[in-house]
């Protein structure tokens, strides 16, 4: 069985885009109608007593807006198989474990055939405005893309990343065939059990078909840069596979041999290419421009958290232009970047105004929730809170995302992403709130109680170092006397043990994120922290320790550094 291979057109997809966008509000409330035609009839939607209403207003009067933490037991009811209709008519079967956890758990949101129509949709239409600007033809892409493991939910459902659902879906592979952009990898080394051999295969099928390579990309842009810093480190093995046309001892697993094997002969002449090409730059700068000769850009998402490389990711680029990617969640996407050439600091994403409903929350406001407005009520320059409504059977969900409005496409926003709510710490694709910080040093302050010296945890904050490649968390402990460093070298374990946010996880397992360090600081520290903050105007009363100390708070890192004691790097991983 062969698939019917269809070529893309861009001028299509931008027509259609341009005809969404010309009256972005009127296809938001047919889009909300879809929706709740659709799902009206569900358990949860019932209950707000819409009494078959699909009008905007009335939507926005009775249906409350939400958390992931007020839904959980009812995506728990769906994932046990108690009740799989309960948000959607169609029953939901595929479970998505989104970035971020509640209650130390990872998070659950579910998952359908709409939101990967939507996720292909997002793709071609920011694909036909990069194709404008920097035209592809008949080539294939690099991607740096892993699979998680998928498994089964207690009632039966498929659970894995969102992005592993969409890998390893036929669409997928469908919309990069029409984009003239297949991976040049086999999916067995993207769906591989093993990262490190995965990432090495990545690199040498770029390598292998380095002329044929027009894109080279990731979903989050550290992948590339990880994948990168790794190239440094193998090139020599990835040139003498080449030459040889045999896969280095370091590839163990059977499938990835087998699917490598299919694809090499020896080839000396392109091994001394390489060779040659390497050997000619300055620290590695331009090596992607380099070894593949006919890329065209650069391309993932570089917004957000991912900003930090970006300096990096110009340095491997070289001359070529770095595109950053579009905007959106496992719960949903929102906006596709049709500015292909504004640079990636700058990138904004024009909202799809078929794919769900949008409503947008006043950041400065103090009784927002009340003042939700849609597309047709946001103002240039300002920050609101993204709610998403999706065919996916989330209504009115915060997202947790804060965004800002930078202009308009046609009549739809086009938004650029400022932060996370509530987002503490975060090193590339992992996610950690507070609260997952603070059930991570629980558990791992109860090692401290069975010493006979009856010791506790005083107090604690953290931050992320990224001085060094790559970057880690740390902990700052202040404990109420000396703990044996044995005790102290086990709690550190069981906190980089204790974050299991589904991104932290495969980073530490891949090693994109450091082992977490603890650093116990003298008694009183946080004392002087407390008179800091006081000193500038606090209230004692009110005063709540910062969890997470951002590089930009100079005097508060003066303040830990200063009083550091020891510190512990974690053995976990
Ligand atoms: P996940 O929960 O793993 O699906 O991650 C979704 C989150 O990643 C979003 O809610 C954002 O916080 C972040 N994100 C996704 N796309 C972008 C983007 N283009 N720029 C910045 N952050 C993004």
């Amino acid at each position: 069985w062969k698939m019917v291979e269809e070529i893309l057109d861009p001028e299509e997809v931008i027509h259609e885009f341009e005809e969404l966008s010309r009256d972005a509000w009127r296809v938001q409330r047919e889009t909300l109608k879809k929706i709740l035609d659709e799902n009206g009839e569900t358990e949860y939607l019932k209950r707000w007593g819409l009494n078959g209403s699909t009008d905007a207003g009335v939507f926005r009067e009775r249906v409350p807006i939400v958390s992931h933490q007020d839904l959980e037991p009812h995506i728990q009811r769906i994932a046990d198989g108690t009740n799989p209709r309960l948000f959607t008519r169609k029953p939901i079967t595929t479970i998505s474990l989104s970035s971020g956890t509640t209650q130390g758990k990872p998070k659950f949101v579910p998952f359908n055939d709409d939101l990967m129509e939507a996720t292909m949709q997002i793709y071609k239409t920011s694909f036909a405005f990069r194709n404008r600007e920097y035209p592809i033809s008949n080539g294939k892409s690099l991607q740096f893309i892993y699979s998680s493991k998928q498994f089964k939910t207690k009632g039966g459902l498929t659970a894995g990343t969102a992005t592993t659902n969409v890998y390893r879906s036929l669409q997928f592979k469908k919309t990069m065939a029409a984009m003239q952009t297949p991976c040049c990898t086999p999916d067995e080394v993207i769906f591989g059990p093993d990262f490190n051999q995965s990432l090495y295969c990545h690199l040498l099928c770029g390598l292998l078909f380095r002329e044929e390579v027009q894109v080279v990309s990731s979903t989050f842009a550290h992948s590339i840069v990880h994948a990168f810093r790794t190239l440094e480190q193998v090139w020599e093995e990835l040139v003498s596979d080449v030459r040889d046309g045999s896969l280095s001892g370091r590839i163990t697993v059977p499938s990835i041999r087998t699917a490598m094997a299919k694809l090499m002969k020896p080839d000396p002449e392109a091994a001394d290419a390489i060779r040659d090409g390497l050997s000619k730059l300055s620290n590695w700068y331009g090596v992607i421009e380099e070894l593949f000769p006919n890329a065209k850009y650069v391309y993932g998402i570089m917004t957000g958290s991912m900003e930090p490389y970006l300096k990096k990711l110009r340095h491997y680029a070289g001359g070529l232009p770095l595109l950053s990617a579009d905007y959106g969640s496992s719960e949903g996407w929102i906006g596709a970047n049709v500015n292909p050439r504004s640079p990636p600091e700058e990138a904004a994403f024009a909202v799809l105004p078929n794919i769900g409903f949008f409503e947008f929350i006043p950041v400065s406001d103090n009784d927002a929730e009340k003042h939700a407005v849609g597309v047709n009520g946001v103002k240039v320059g300002e920050e609101y809170e993204i709610i998403i409504t999706t065919f996916g059977g989330l209504y009115r969900y915060r997202l947790g995302d804060v965004v800002k409005v930078k202009g308009f496409h046609n009549t739809t926003p086009e938004l650029q992403f400022v932060c996370r709510r509530n987002l503490l710490l975060t090193v590339n694709i992992d996610k950690n709130t507070e609260k997952d910080l603070q059930l991570a040093v629980e558990s791992a302050a109860k090692k401290l109680s069975p010493s006979p010296h009856k010791l506790e945890l005083v107090d604690f904050t953290s931050r992320v170092d990224s001085s060094r490649e790559p970057g880690h968390y740390v902990i700052f402990w202040e404990i109420s006397g000396e703990a044996p460093d044995g005790v102290l070298q086990e709690c550190c374990n069981c906190l980089d043990a204790s974050f299991v946010d589904a991104g932290y996880v495969s980073s530490r397992k891949t090693g994109s994120i450091g082992e977490l360090e603890l650093v116990t600081v003298k008694r009183g520290t946080f004392q002087k922290i407390l008179d800091h903050y006081v000193g500038l105007g606090a209230a004692v009363s009110q005063f709540k320790t910062p969890r997470c100390v951002s590089p930009a708070n100079d005097t508060l890192l003066q303040i830990l550094c200063s009083n550091s004691v020891r510190n512990y790097f974690s053995t976990a991983y």
